[in-house]
């Protein structure tokens, strides 16, 4: 049983204050959804939680099975089981997919000589050619072609925990469904013996959550989690929207500067 400890975290990023105390516990084979308006600080709480540069964590602690995962480099975290599909998937031209895979499998000190077909296997079950991920990686994929080749990563690195960052941004239905399936599949039955996959999946809309059932709904605004419940309050928040949670994003500042970028404006008034 692996437990994804999250208390009290607080970050920053670009000198501003986004994450003001999260809160929340995954375990094995659990799926907690993660909804709330647009700008509350969701990515930053994933991009956090794999330590990507730029993120400033200024209280609270992140814990993975008792390790420290703060006090780790990001390459490390992903070695103690946790893993992160990102909202916009990075582009690495010059490396492909595959040669990602084989290295981050020998790192782990697993054996490499099923990788073509847990590859090929993978790609199958979630409708990608497997020809993309001879590509580099993310490099002119579509949308939705991104979104599947980062679950395809998911299951052949078969994490502990996963942490999805709108990975139904840019699907179809179609995609959308094989995607949902094959992580809930993951939930419940782990990969190869292991112990179930747990899921914190940020998402906007109820609609992936009709494949992957949330065991656990957080409303997520202003940088913390301002509710939690069951998979009714997806339901609830999908007929309310957030309107009210949106309300307690903090007054912006009013800029310094004209946020518009007029190369005619010479430092006046617009
Ligand atoms: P959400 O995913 O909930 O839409 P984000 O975490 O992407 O929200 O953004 C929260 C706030 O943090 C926004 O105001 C955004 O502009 C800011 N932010 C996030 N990442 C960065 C960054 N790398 N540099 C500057 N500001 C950032
Ligand atoms: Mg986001």
């Amino acid at each position: 049983m692996t437990e994804l400890v999250i208390d009290d975290l607080q970050a920053s990023v670009a000198g501003k204050q986004i994450l003001h105390g999260v809160t929340l516990t995954v375990r094995s084979g659990e799926v907690h959804a993660v909804m709330g308006p647009n700008g509350s600080g969701k990515s930053t709480l994933s991009n956090v939680l794999m330590g990507r540069p730029g993120y400033e964590v200024t209280g609270g602690t992140v814990t993975l099975d008792g390790i420290d995962l703060l006090a780790l480099p990001t390459w490390e975290r992903a070695q103690a089981g946790l893993f992160l599909a990102q909202q916009y998937p990075t582009e690495v031209p010059g490396v492909a997919v595959r040669e990602v895979l084989s290295e981050a499998l020998v790192a782990a000190g697993r054996s490499t000589a099923e990788l073509e077909s847990l590859v090929a296997g993978e790609a199958e079950r979630i409708g990608l050619s497997a020809a993309l991920l001879d590509r580099a990686m993310n490099v002119d994929l579509s949308g939705g072609e991104k979104k599947r080749n980062e679950t395809v990563q998911l299951a052949v690195l078969q994490p502990r925990i996963a942490v999805l960052d709108e990975l139904d941004s840019g699907l179809d239905v179609d995609a959308l469904r094989d995607v949902a399936r094959r992580i809930e599949q993951a939930t419940n039955d782990g990969f190869d013996g292991s112990p179930p996959l747990g899921a914190l999946v940020i998402t906007h809309y109820n609609r992936l959550l009709t494949e992957l059932h949330p065991d656990v709904v957080h409303v997520f605004a202003a940088g913390k989690v301002q509710r939690t419940g069951g998979p009714e309050l997806a339901t609830e928040l999908e007929e309310s929207g957030y309107a009210e949670w949106a309300q307690l994003a903090e007054p912006e500042a009013a800029p310094a500067r004209p946020v518009v970028d007029d190369p005619f404006f010479a430092g006046g008034t617009l």
